[in-house]
């Protein structure tokens, strides 16, 4: 028997909705107890003798940057949400006059009286306006924005599958990143989200219609400036950016199809996104390649004549290429023709709909050999496509469902490509941390990103090494493919992925689970 829809529906949906509720009001920040009752010794790392699926060759890089022209998309799904954005970003000012049309099908199962958004430049002062907000084209002046949550009421109601337009007409002014980061008065963020010296970064920019659960309602998840928070929703796109006073030789890197309407001008269109983003530099350069199952994979990175960074980009990727083609043999499919990896002037990294970031000092302090940060980490944001813009997941009180999956992805990438320095990554990515902490700890338990790693990610890896130890590895590959291809465009619950083993396999990872989760019985309520 599997613990999933069928004879455990109801059950399930019990469960779901109790998981859904402690998500959806998340206790005040308390002092984080991170110190699990049971502390499990490192693993041994797996047997390279373990033979995972072997990509055909890739294709060399095209060292000349190239004029960005794209089939269509593989993934035509309609969604119930869709984005048509049309801005102007002034350079110079770097601010953008955006119109947003948003189409929404109620997709909640019964009427709907208001509709919410999330907007993530709204956590701070004097980064977003809203000019208007019409509905049919009628101007609307009863909307509430608080902070991050903008609730629009539909006086009318909306019935259950009906579709309505909202238009809203906004400026932007990005903040400027200092040392490649954020720094606001609710919190710090990664540079996703403003400009430094040589990138302008569009990431988290626009309002997003939230997330829905029938619980709690419309999900406006509380900031915390540790890892991320964000509860995104699959939607399709099309994005329009006109730049005013664009420099000589600006490039703009940005997922899925791209045009150009004019010289000013670029067009993305998305389908089935989380969001989009984007990153502007007239210091961009591009490589690219095409995997063996057709996808392009282009690198944007920041050229610096007084170092080697082409040796450097062509690693960073050939990684890439190589990441997703095996993830797309473990996982399933990538379902874009273009992946997107972007040098980004900030630290570490950061996942978008298809679209990473792979932080510039991985670039800089690369010196020639696999065994670095720049491959661990392109290979963990490349594996992001499924574990986040695939199948989605609350990020903030659920964090290991993408973030334990991503860095397992390591693991398998490196057992795959360079076996040899399999156990180095053991040791230099989790034992030298002496990790500990809960898995399955929310974000908000935590007030540094060190400890926030140690547990979510670090601990994270080392229970996915025991579950495959419980499992064997053919189960243990054929969990992660499931998952991948039944929550696809979802946003995914511990019930899901535990519910998608069978129930004797399930009782096998009994003491993996007490050993490395807060919550060792994922079925149970929330205490
Ligand atoms: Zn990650």
């Amino acid at each position: 028997m599997i613990h999933k829809r069928g004879s455990a529906l109801i059950i399930l949906i019990g469960l779901i909705c109790a998981a859904l509720l402690s998500a959806c009001a998340p206790e005040s920040l308390t002092v984080p107890d991170a110190s699990p009752i049971v502390q499990t010794l490192l693993p041994s790392p797996p047997g390279a003798g373990v033979q995972l699926p072997m990509p055909d060759q890739l294709a060399e890089p095209n060292a000349t940057p190239t004029v960005l022209e794209t089939p269509p998309q593989q993934d035509t799904t309609e969604s119930d949400v869709r984005y048509d954005i049309d801005a102007v970003l002034n350079w110079d000012e770097h601010t953008l006059q955006v119109q947003q049309q948003v189409t929404y099908r109620n997709d909640t199962g019964h009427t709907q009286t208001e509709i919410v958004f999330n907007i993530e430049p709204n956590h701070e002062p004097d980064q977003f306006e809203l000019t208007r907000v019409t509905r049919d084209n009628r101007a609307l002046t009863d909307y509430t924005l608080e902070g991050a949550r903008l609730l629009v009421p539909l006086n009318d109601h909306l019935a259950a599958g009906q579709t309505t337009d909202l238009t809203l007409d906004y400026r932007l002014a990005l903040p400027q990143l200092q040392d490649g980061y954020s720094l606001g008065t609710a919190g710090y963020h990664l540079g996703y989200w403003g400009y430094s010296a040589r990138q302008l970064n569009l990431g988290l920019w626009f309002p997003a219609v939230a997330a829905y659960d029938p619980v709690c309602g419309w999900i406006t998840p509380e900031y915390h400036s540790v890892g991320e928070h964000f509860v995104l929703r699959a939607a399709d796109f099309a994005v329009q950016i006109k730049v005013d006073g664009a420099p000589d030789g600006l490039r703009v890197a940005g997922p899925g199809d791209v045009t150009r309407p004019d010289e000013q001008t670029w067009r993305f269109e998305l389908a089935g996104g989380r969001e989009m983003a984007f990153s502007f530099s007239d210091q961009f350069e591009l490589l690219s390649t095409v995997t063996a199952s057709g996808v392009k994979v282009e690198l944007y990175y920041l050229s610096d004549p007084e170092a080697d960074t082409l040796s450097t980009a062509r690693h960073a990727l050939h990684t890439a290429a190589d990441a997703l083609a095996l993830y797309e043999e473990l996982y399933g499919p990538y379902p874009r023709s273009r992946l997107v990896v972007v040098e980004g002037d900030f630290p570490d990294g950061m996942e978008f709909s298809g679209l990473v970031y792979v932080g510039e000092g991985w670039f800089r302090t690369w010196h020639g050999t696999p065994n670095e940060w720049l491959t661990i980490i392109t290979a963990h944001e490349v594996s992001h496509q499924w574990w986040y813009a695939l199948v989605g997941n609350d990020q903030g009180n659920c964090p290991y469902l993408d973030e334990m999956l991503a860095i397992y992805s390591e693991v398998l990438f490196f057992e795959h490509y360079y076996p040899d320095y399999l156990d180095w990554w053991w040791q230099f990515r989790v034992a030298t941390y002496l990790p500990a902490g809960y898995v399955d700890a929310p974000v908000y338990d935590f007030y540094s990103a060190r400890g926030y790693i140690n547990a979510v990610y670090l601990r994270g890896a080392m229970m996915m090494d025991a579950l495959r130890h419980d499992l064997g590895d053919e189960a243990f590959l054929a969990w992660l493919r499931a998952y991948a291809d039944q929550m696809a465009g979802q946003v995914a619950y511990p019930a899901d992925f535990w519910g998608l083993l069978p129930e004797d396999s399930y009782a096998s990872t009994e003491q993996t689970r007490l050993a490395y989760l807060q919550q060792a019985d994922v079925f149970a309520s929330p205490e």
